[in-house]
């Protein structure tokens, strides 16, 4: 057993659900809920704000590196602040979505951001939600998951988000973006999206949150019970 508990992760896909889930199971755990997209989202949102082209490797690299970022548990959630400014709400945009993503693309951006993942997760009593969390950042996890859900189911979801958040979107350029996103992830060099060896796999699309997350708490507990 790790110093502070178990560390557990879940990946999946944009919209099926991890985001809501990674939460709740951290909340109810009493452990740090690790938001690796916000990082992806904040770097990007800083390569903007600095006229930084989201193809110029190298300035993004550095960039990373030199980043004053920090995950800030509050409240329910977290806050996601860059450079002392909190930016939680600025990453949530529809161009932050389609930025970061190309940002993951960078081979130097994902190894800074894989070394800051650690160095959170690594002693325990995390949930670490994302991509590559089971597969390349945490092979060595006490627990994976991997959410999906449909393509449709997934743009649905994403489409009530963002109208909630008073953007005016189609379906159909919502489930559009999400293709696109899936296609980046997956067909990257560097640390794709795959189901991580050894990982549960649920599919949402016909569940409810309080379904998926008495599932993962289920084995939360079978985990907690083979370890103690
Ligand atoms: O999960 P979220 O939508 O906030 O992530 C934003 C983007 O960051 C994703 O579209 C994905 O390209 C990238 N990402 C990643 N690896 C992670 C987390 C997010 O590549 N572990």
């Amino acid at each position: 057993m790790r110093p502070k508990g178990l560390l557990v992760t879940i990946d999946g896909p944009a919209g099926a659900g991890k985001s809501t889930i990674a939460r709740l199971l951290a909340q109810k755990l009493g452990y740090l809920y690790l938001d690796t997209g916000a990082m992806y989202r904040a770097v990007a949102l800083a390569a903007k704000r600095r006229g930084i082209s989201p193809e110029d490797e190298e300035a993004l690299t550095r960039l990373c590196r030199e980043l004053d970022l920090k995950l800030v548990p509050r409240g329910d959630g977290l806050a996601v602040m860059l450079d002392g400014e909190d930016v939680s709400e600025e990453i949530r945009t529809p161009e932050i979505d389609r930025l970061s993503s190309m940002v993951a693309k960078v081979p130097g951006v994902r190894e800074c951001l894989k070394e800051r993942q650690r160095a959170l997760g690594e002693a325990g009593g995390v949930v670490a939600e994302g991509r590559d969390m089971g597969s390349h950042v945490f092979p060595d996890a006490d627990l994976k998951f991997f959410l999906t859900a449909s393509p449709e189911v997934r743009a649905k979801r994403r489409e009530q988000d963002l109208r909630r958040k008073g953007y005016s979107v189609s379906y159909e350029k919502v489930l559009q973006e999400i293709l696109e996103r899936d296609r980046r992830d997956q067909e990257r060099e560097v640390a794709p999206l795959v189901v991580p060896e050894g990982a549960i796999l649920i599919d949402t699309s016909s569940l409810t949150t309080e379904e998926v997350l008495k599932r993962l708490l289920e084995e939360v507990e079978r985990r907690l019970s083979s370890v103690s």
